[in-house]
């Protein structure tokens, strides 16, 4: 997750929030040290009262930020009512924008989701994923570019799409299809 760049309104909204009923991380995300898959609700949530082991929760816990609590995002863009979470990743020396979908599907039925990613992809790719992406790799995710070019990949397939019309379609490169196996294979042992 990367952290965004200084910018006062941006840091007064950050300041102003707090996670309040939302939850969404916690199910989500992955956390190695409690052996918790991603999109597996953790046995610590407490519903609106927070976390059951607050003072004590795992590093990871005490790190994550979304874009939203970082103010990055309006204030009705709130994770728990949007379906996703998002936040910006850095890949090599650009970033991109993660959503990562409550549920498959959350995307297409959030508008508000929807809102976000034409607002940001003029700037960088917006990755959309489900949490079962971490550990499947072929569950299938999309990349939406500028230009109204989107890229949906399953397994070593990839479709291009411009303005949601199917224009190509071909086989991942091998090193790229075996770096994604290894990663997943590595993050599969570290849950184990
Ligand atoms: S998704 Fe964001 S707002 Fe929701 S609990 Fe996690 S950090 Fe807080
Ligand atoms: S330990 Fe607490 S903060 Fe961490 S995932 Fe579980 S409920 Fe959320």
């Amino acid at each position: 997750m990367a952290e965004l760049s200084s910018d006062p309104e941006r840091e007064r909204r950050a300041a102003s929030r707090s996670c309040g009923p939302c939850s969404l991380c916690c199910t989500v995300l992955r956390v190695d040290e409690l052996g918790k898959g991603a999109g597996r609700d953790c046995v610590h949530q407490r519903g609106e009262r927070g976390c059951g082991i607050h003072d004590t929760r795992p590093p990871i816990c005490r790190a994550y930020r979304c874009l939203w609590l970082q103010g990055g995002l309006a204030d009705d863009e709130r994770p728990d009512a949007t379906g996703g979470i998002v936040d910006l990743e850095a890949v090599g020396i650009g970033l991109r924008l993660g959503i990562r979908e409550s549920r498959r599907g959350a995307f297409d039925d959030s508008p508000v989701l929807q809102g976000i990613a034409e607002r940001y992809r003029s700037e960088m790719p917006i990755r959309i994923s489900d949490a079962e992406d971490v550990t499947n790799p072929d569950r299938p995710f999309r990349v939406l570019l500028a230009g109204g070019l989107e890229h949906r990949l399953a397994g070593d397939r990839i479709e291009i799409h411009r303005g949601g019309i199917l224009i190509e379609r071909k086989r991942l490169p091998w090193a790229e299809r075996l770096g994604r196996l290894l990663s997943i294979w590595w993050r599969n042992r570290k849950l184990q």
